[in-house]
């Protein structure tokens, strides 16, 4: 499609540059047949593939109409787009250092510009062009975003915070994430008093961050208290309950050999029973084999075979444990069995070529989209 363009843009050129032309006729009321020869050569190295040839006659075109601005934007955009990066640079500094364009036109190619720094991963001036966007142009939205990953990029936090600052609607949760950047840099270098600043501005930017909870969990364990991070760490899983499998390494690492070790265990028991989670249930074996809560470990599995959300990571698992505790095979096989019947019947064998819907059974016309021989074999 790209390429398609790319062809189209001499076309486009052409009438951008006619338009000029027009107008400049009839300004001067002079007769001058269109296009001119000038313009005919440019198209030619173009289609020639000699690009640079090309842009030396289009960049000389003595004055910018709206049409033909537009045009040279899209040039650059093309040449950035095929990783042409030193060509859109090349046309979109010369358009903005035209006098004659109006506002849009400049802020326009001043963030043209800056993409083509960011993408030639000249990070600094990508930075200055997207600031002076900002300052000069305050009701531009655009360039805040890019200048925003640039920042994140450079792990400047900081500006990160100030920019977002400014921009107000909707950044509190950047902002919160950009303080625990920092916090968890002042953590590693046990620099605890500066962390726990910047975990307290984190959560008065956004309140109901769990990584925050996290961080005062790591904190506190900074400064060997282990209970007060115990009750962050609690405060995390239960504000997000995707937690648990990314935070039982770290929890089993700290509280392996600890009395808190049996309270995690029922908390995870607490929480599967509440909401059955196939993800949590892994977990949940984790800490009653670490906990020693091992003779409770065949009856959790057996309930979860019967009746819990089977996946194949949590019947692995299960039977890795069931292996290793040395339970008989016959105890636990009619569960098993119950349990991975349930799984076939959840997973689906057929699938539509078009829309994607999954199906049990092979149909001659997808229910989903109505298309008929659209059906594959998943
Ligand atoms: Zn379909």
């Amino acid at each position: 499609m790209q390429e398609i363009l790319f062809l189209l843009l001499p076309l486009a050129f052409y009438s951008g540059w006619n338009a000029a032309r027009k107008r400049n006729r009839q300004q001067q009321q002079t007769q001058t047949p269109a296009p001119s020869p000038q313009f005919v050569r440019g198209i030619n190295f173009l289609l020639n593939e000699e690009p640079d040839k090309a842009l030396d006659i289009f960049l000389q075109a003595p004055v910018i109409e709206s049409q033909t601005a537009e045009t040279f934007l899209l040039l650059g955009n093309m040449f950035r787009n095929r990783g042409e990066v030193n060509r859109a640079l090349r046309v979109h500094q010369h358009l903005v250092a035209r006098p004659d364009l109006n506002n849009s036109q400049r802020q326009a190619a001043m963030l043209a510009l800056g993409e083509d720094f960011f993408a030639a991963g000249m990070l600094d001036r990508a930075e200055n062009v997207f600031r002076e966007i900002i300052e000069h142009y305050p009701d531009n939205a655009q360039a805040a975003e890019p200048l925003l990953h640039i920042y994140e990029q450079l792990q400047d936090w900081d500006k990160a915070i100030a920019l977002s600052e400014r921009a107000g609607q909707d950044k509190n949760r950047f902002i919160a994430h950009y303080y625990c950047e920092k916090a968890e840099a002042y953590i590693q270098e046990n620099q605890l008093y500066k962390a726990d600043e910047n975990l307290k501005k984190a959560h008065s930017a956004y309140a109901a961050s769990a990584r925050v909870k996290v961080l005062q969990a790591e904190l506190a364990l900074a400064r060997h208290d282990y209970g007060a991070a115990f009750n962050h760490f609690r405060a995390a899983l239960e504000k997000d309950p995707r937690l648990p499998g990314r935070l039982a390494p770290r929890l089993l690492e700290i509280y392996g050999g600890r009395p808190e070790l049996a309270q995690w265990y029922l908390f995870f028991k607490h929480h599967y029973e509440l909401k059955p989670d196939a993800h949590l249930f892994p977990v949940l074996l984790d800490f009653a084999q670490a906990s020693a809560h091992t003779a409770e470990l065949e009856p959790l599995i057996q309930a979860h075979f019967s009746a819990g959300p089977v996946t194949l990571q949590t019947v692995a698992r299960s039977l890795q444990l069931l292996q290793q505790q040395a339970v008989p095979t016959e105890t636990f096989m009619p569960a098993l069995s119950q349990g991975l019947n349930r799984l076939a019947q959840a997973d689906s064998r057929f699938q539509c070529g078009q829309c994607g819907y999954k199906m049990q059974d092979y149909l001659w016309r997808c229910p989903a989209c109505q298309r008929w021989d659209s059906v594959v074999s998943n």
